[in-house]
């Protein structure tokens, strides 16, 4: 009798023991569930595709075919096997995964750009360590066969000039089908891709080839934009192309002096906005810059490589827009662009991501309340609103 007599209330206590742990399972795992996957959803679809100025509110089927969905990204930066911690290279990824996952589903852009800088160490890898890297990527990035996803080489797939080689350029032509200055025709708009590592202008053999196909490009360009009496003898042996002005894709922005003059809330923070911008290393050089504004006069430039946004406008009527960086690693809050294009005209959007306070503070929020849930389980006399009561009293009293 004696033993059934304690049995009783033990597995009274083990049921209510077992209910609670249960409860606290599910609160933990529903925090995890909002934080890591649901929360993309809720902040993706709030982006939408952006209308036409000259697209009326109520466009016929065949009016927004015509229109080209891109959407524009820069500066993933995968980590590779030497930098960062595992822990960092996990979350950094699960991030982007979710967020492009995410936005493929909500938005289904008919194609992607990724404006370089895809890999953090692709400019000294190891061929294990590249093909490693390359697989995390081809699955963070995986996409249906309807939508295309294009490429542009960045200093660290690559190295800065000083480290840019046939071969790291050849293997990442290999992975991307880049291979460097193309010119790709979507839709009737013309887009040019720029390997704009190789615009050093010192005549090496990466710059020369880099150089002579850009001029190439823009002779078709301009082939096609000139009328046929005008261009007969010139052109004779040009594939014409639609003619209207390029869109310039490239990972270095433009010459400018410095991110002063940008503006918005994910452009370069105070410290660093004055910071003035190393030729060659943080900008395409004042030359090679002319010379890209005069070969191909392009109606719009979109760049990576700052990590912050900023829109300049060059020669006072070509905008260009720098994109921030698409990890959480580098920003607070990421950010992509989603253009509407047509052969003559655009219009674009900027959306944002999760901002990882939010996350961060969601997280800590949950932690206090299962603390705060936890502590009163094992003092029944209190309730949690008694326990955080009598905590706030002990505080003001100290
Ligand atoms: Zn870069």
């Amino acid at each position: 009798m004696a033993l059934l007599h304690f049995r009783i209330p033990n597995s009274f206590s083990e049921k209510r023991g077992g209910t609670f742990a249960l409860k606290l399972l599910c609160f933990t795992l529903s925090v995890f569930l909002f934080c890591e996957f649901f929360i993309y959803y809720i902040v993706i679809i709030q982006c939408h595709w952006p209308q036409l100025k000259a697209q009326a509110p109520r466009a016929t089927e065949k009016t927004s075919n015509s229109v080209l969905k891109a959407m524009f990204l820069s500066d993933t930066h995968l980590l590779g096997e030497l930098s960062g911690h595992w822990l960092d290279k996990l979350r950094r990824e699960w991030q982007m995964e979710r967020a492009f996952q995410t936005a493929l589903w909500l938005l289904q852009p008919e194609i992607v750009f990724i404006l370089g800088d895809i890999f953090d160490e692709g400019k000294w890898s190891s061929s294990q360590a590249w093909s490693d890297d390359v697989r995390r990527y081809q699955k963070m990035f995986r996409h249906p066969a309807s939508v295309e996803l294009i490429a542009i080489v960045g200093n660290h797939d690559i190295g800065f000039h000083y480290e840019m080689t046939e071969y790291k350029l050849q293997r990442f032509s290999e992975v991307f089908n880049f291979t460097s200055e193309k010119l790709v025709t979507r839709k009737g708009i013309n887009f040019v891709m720029v390997n704009s590592v190789a615009l050093e202008g010192d005549g090496c053999i990466i710059c020369r080839t880099a150089e002579a196909k850009l001029a190439e490009l823009s002779h078709q360009l301009n082939c096609s934009l000139q009328e046929q009496s005008q261009s007969r003898k010139r052109c004779s042996d040009v594939n014409k192309l639609p003619p209207t002005a390029p869109i310039l894709l490239q990972h270095y922005p433009l010459y400018r002096r410095s991110d002063a003059k940008c503006t918005g809330e994910d452009s370069a923070p105070l410290d660093k906005k004055n910071y003035i911008f190393k030729e060659k290393y943080d900008v395409v050089s004042k030359e090679a810059s002319q010379k890209l504004l005069w070969w191909f006069h392009p109606r719009l430039i979109l760049s990576g490589h700052t990590h912050s946004a900023c829109e300049v406008l060059h020669n006072g009527k070509i905008p260009e827009i720098s994109i921030p960086s698409f990890s959480w690693r580098n920003r607070n809050n990421p950010s992509f662009i989603l253009g509407s294009i047509t052969p003559t005209d655009f219009s674009l959007y900027k959306c944002f991501l999760p901002f990882e306070n939010t996350v961060l503070t969601i997280y800590c929020a949950a932690g206090a309340v299962l603390l705060v849930l936890v502590l009163a389980h094992f003092h029944p006399l209190v309730t949690p609103f008694h326990f955080v009561q009598r905590l706030i009293t002990k505080y003001k009293a100290v």
